[in-house]
């Protein structure tokens, strides 16, 4: 994998991703030598994927990678929040006259 650019780290969801695909790859490429009864497996494996890796600009979760806390990510692997509306309104409760200040 490339090195990120001066003084910038890679998002590590694609670093992630990005691995997963390249491991995928040399699984096939693997099986595959192994198969052709060959017995030199000295052969250099490539990984095909070019999975996009992209600099790291925030810091947050990833919603396929939860489990692992706050991440340094792109803005396309940060974990959007969507902010429901709440339904009907709730009527406001009358406040107790202990809570307002002043209020007996
Ligand atoms: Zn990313």
């Amino acid at each position: 994998m490339p090195d990120p650019p001066e003084g910038k780290m890679w998002c590590i969801a694609c670093v992630l991703f990005a691995k997963g695909e390249i491991d995928t790859d040399l699984e096939e490429q693997f099986e595959a030598s192994n198969k052709d009864g060959k017995k030199d497996h000295d052969q250099w494996f490539a990984a095909k994927s070019s999975y996009p890796l992209q600099v790291a600009v925030v810091q947050g979760p990833c919603a396929e990678l939860m489990q692992l806390g706050i991440l340094n990510l792109c803005w396309t692997h940060v974990a959007g929040v969507k902010i429901k509306p709440v339904s009907g309104l709730v009527p406001a409760a009358p406040i107790p006259p202990g809570l307002l200040r002043g209020a007996k």
